[in-house]
């Protein structure tokens, strides 16, 4: 059912207000955790894109049993920060 989720147009927690992309898959694929503690759970395009946006984020230790968690690393390698600012 979650894997519909972004098919039904809702949003993860993770996306940023400002960046309008889709959501992609399930919408609690992953959490990023930030240098100051906060933990924001989405999907793997939004999730990948905080990661590559967040000085010092990375993947709650828990993300190694998500079969999304490699994804997310790799998707988030290829992005610059702030992707939805500059148009990626
Ligand atoms: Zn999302």
């Amino acid at each position: 059912m979650r894997q519909h989720d972004a098919e039904q147009g809702k949003r993860c927690g993770a996306a940023d207000a400002k960046d309008l992309t889709p959501c992609e898959g399930p919408l609690m694929a992953v959490t990023v955790l930030t240098a100051d503690g906060k933990e924001m759970t989405g999907c793997v395009a939004h999730s990948a894109r905080q990661l590559a946006s967040l000085p010092q984020a990375r993947l709650h230790p828990l993300c190694c049993l998500s079969p999304w968690a490699v994804g997310v690393y790799a998707r988030a390698a290829t992005l610059p920060p702030s992707a939805w600012e500059v148009g990626c």
